[in-house]
């Protein structure tokens, strides 16, 4: 096996920011880990640069309506998980592009949230078939060196708290390359859960329409030897 580390990994982690496309992303893939941090006392700062206004089969409604549900839910599980802000970017979702755009929009959240630490999607995982996650991913890196530079959007630097971005570490989620961190979230698990069903527009028949997620952390915590785990890869970044 892999030498791979825990949640140790996290250790020096103060201020955590979490960049995702979606706003059941963070909950589903890192929502264990989540829950582990913030009783930790770490803040946590929840990104969501889509609005999920396509997540629906349902024909007859309106992205409006869908947006406005999935943020109602987004914040029920932020609540359930500790979270101290969420941040909703405003694209549509299936739509995102890791453009200037939104690399200034993340970057303007490292400088006002003055976080240590950056979770998002691993844009350069081949097997990432999903666009939206593939942009996060890709303009939350971008976004990292710019927020660190005076001269960058300085309009950013005038708001209330704001500073030069400080991320110091970044871990990837939602990867198959080799994953260095399990953590073990057996213990938070029906916090996790409770934190996933909160977006019930995504999965109306509760934890039946779970089992997927489930399944998943239960083959990830096969691999540390516990009942549930969730990876990540680390990056070094400087
Ligand atoms: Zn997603």
């Amino acid at each position: 096996m892999v030498d791979f580390k825990g949640l140790e990994a996290f250790d020096d982690v103060q201020r955590l920011i979490v960049v995702a496309a979606h706003p059941d992303d963070l909950e589903t893939i890192s929502g264990g880990t989540i829950a582990l941090l913030t009783q930790r006392g770490v803040t946590v700062f929840s990104v969501n640069c889509t609005l999920g206004d396509i997540g629906t089969q349902d024909a007859a409604t309106t992205r409006p309506a869908v947006a406005t549900a999935r943020l109602t839910e987004a914040e029920e599980a932020a609540r359930l998980l500790g979270i101290q802000q969420v941040f909703s970017l405003g694209h549509h979702d299936g739509e995102l592009v890791a453009d200037l755009e939104l690399r200034a929009q993340i970057a303007r959240l490292y400088r006002i949230t003055q976080a240590d630490t950056l979770i998002t999607f691993d844009p350069f995982w081949t097997g990432q078939v999903h666009p939206d996650h593939r942009a996060a991913g890709q303009a939350a890196l971008d976004a990292y060196m710019p927020s660190k530079m005076p001269l960058y959007r300085p309009e950013q630097l005038r708001e209330p708290g704001a500073g030069l971005g400080l991320l110091k570490r970044v871990f990837l989620f939602s990867t198959s390359r080799e994953p260095d961190v399990f953590v073990d979230v057996s213990g938070v698990y029906e916090t996790k859960l409770a934190a996933c069903m909160a977006h019930r527009s995504q999965f109306p028949n509760g934890l039946e329409s779970l089992e997927w997620l489930q399944h998943w952390d239960e083959e990830r915590g096969t691999a540390l030897g516990v009942s549930r785990a969730e990876s990540f890869r680390t990056m070094e970044i400087w």
